[in-house]
């Protein structure tokens, strides 16, 4: 209930949400036998202890509550720890008079068994992406058959903590469950907690220690012990996806270029020299293009640098539209851009060369008083038909620059070709 108030405000801000909560608990009580007080009292009591719970939660930013910042797994320590008190207040006391046990007992068990239930359920809400009971195969989209190693370590660890037994196996799975939270995200670590501390509760209750009121002590340790335990994990799961993410995000940066998303002219280069790699073991074509936006200074001049702006970006956006996939799209500095296009023979890219130049000809930019601006732009080409060893990737971009100049120097607004000629496209 807690999860599901959290994941959607607007329900629990409607008063009729909590009575129907416990209506929900009431009748679930009722079906195992419970007589009307035992029903009333407890369940006002969990329904009490979800309430303290959020009181404390609600105030926390979703990125916070959805384990996306370093101290998540604080936060939903101390408000499952706060519900698991919240529950006790109220429903210690009725449960002591309800089971005929001592106020102690009773209030020991309830704190020790509700923060092990909240605090291994709610993660599993937080946690959960958006949609990710529909979308499996979003959420697995990633796995493959290196992830089962920390999972066999986990099965391993487990068996030996059986095995061995004694207080201190309770922790044998540690290394195991760091391995898996490493691996996995926060969500499949808060499956994984629940499944190892629901499993290894049942068997050590099948055996070792029986949760009665008599081993009220052991049971209240054992159990707080596990819930606590779960939190390591979760911390390390949360910790690393963070920094994953922002390893992510500082890579993106590094290798894009800021104003128009395509590549960075180092990142062009060292992807470029990669593909050259592969593309001369499989004998193929290699097309290279530089392009120039003509007399951009004028752009700049005449409608600001801010429109200038807009017309590199709106160029990148056009060119990345006219290419597939495999082609690498790069700034190589100012409005100077370059193409490679693999497996390309030199007719194909010179009609890919004269297709961008038209397109960028017939865009309208469109300006801030309803009027709109046309640029052109001037394209040099340089292709090898079986790429081997003689041309390396600058020594064709520097070609290409060459065919370029040539394109600028016979009027701009065309594709030129390198050559010992530099004819003229022929398109
Ligand atoms: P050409 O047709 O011969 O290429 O002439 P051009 O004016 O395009 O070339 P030039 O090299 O003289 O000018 C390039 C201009 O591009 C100068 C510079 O201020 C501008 N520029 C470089 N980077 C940016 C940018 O990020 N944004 C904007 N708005 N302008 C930029
Ligand atoms: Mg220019
Ligand atoms: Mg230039």
């Amino acid at each position: 209930m807690l999860g599901m108030l959290l994941r959607n405000p607007a329900m629990a801000n409607a008063p009729l949400t909590w009575v129907y909560g416990l209506a929900t608990f009431m009748v679930a009580d009722a079906i195992t036998g419970s007589t009307l007080f035992v029903t009333l009292t407890l369940n006002t009591a969990n329904v009490l202890g979800v309430l303290t719970a959020w009181l404390y939660l609600r105030r926390k930013d979703k990125e916070v509550l959805t384990f996306q910042r370093q101290r998540s797994v604080l936060v939903m320590f101390t408000g499952c720890l706060l519900g698991a008190v919240g529950c006790t207040a109220a429903g210690a006391w009725p449960g002591s008079i309800a089971f005929g046990v001592p106020l102690w007992r009773s209030m020991a068990l309830w704190v020790s068994g509700e923060f092990y239930n909240f605090i291994l359920i709610v993660p599993l809400f937080m946690a959960a992406p958006k949609g990710w009971f529909w979308t499996w195969q979003g959420t697995f989209k990633d796995w493959n058959l290196g992830m089962l190693l920390p999972l066999l370590a986990l099965a391993v660890s487990e068996a030996l903590s059986l095995f061995i037994g004694g207080p201190g196996s309770i922790a044998f799975i540690m290394p195991a469950m760091v391995w898996c939270a490493m691996t996995f995200g926060v969500f499949p670590m808060a499956i994984l907690n629940i499944l190892v501390c629901f499993g290894k509760t049942a068997t050590i209750a099948m055996g070792a220690l029986s949760f009665t009121p008599d081993l009220v002590m052991e049971a209240t340790s054992y159990r707080t012990g596990l819930a606590l335990l779960s939190l390591a994990p979760l911390a390390v799961a949360c910790a690393y996806a963070l920094r994953m993410h922002a390893l992510q995000k500082l890579s993106h940066a590094v290798n894009h270029d800021f104003l128009t998303g395509v590549l960075a002219r180092r990142a062009l280069i060292e992807r470029g020299q990669k593909l050259f790699s592969r593309l001369e073991e499989e004998g193929q074509s290699v097309s290279v293009l530089m392009l120039d936006i003509d007399h951009f200074k004028l752009v700049n001049d005449r409608y600001g640098h801010a429109q200038g702006d807009v017309v590199l970006q709106d160029f990148a956006v056009l060119a990345r539209d006219a290419l597939r996939p495999e082609d690498l799209l790069g700034r190589m500095g100012g409005e100077e851009f370059a193409i490679i296009l693999p497996r390309t023979q030199r007719e194909q890219a010179l009609a890919i060369g004269q297709r961008l130049c038209d397109k960028f000809r017939e865009h309208q930019f469109p300006l801030a008083n309803q009027d709109s601006m046309r640029a052109t732009i001037s394209i040099g080409l340089h292709t090898v038909s079986t790429i081997g060893r003689q041309e390396t990737l600058e020594q064709m971009l520097s070609k290409a620059d060459e065919a370029l100049y040539q394109a600028k120097n016979s009027g701009r607004n065309q594709v030129r070709q390198y050559g010992p000629l530099l004819a003229p496209s022929s398109l």
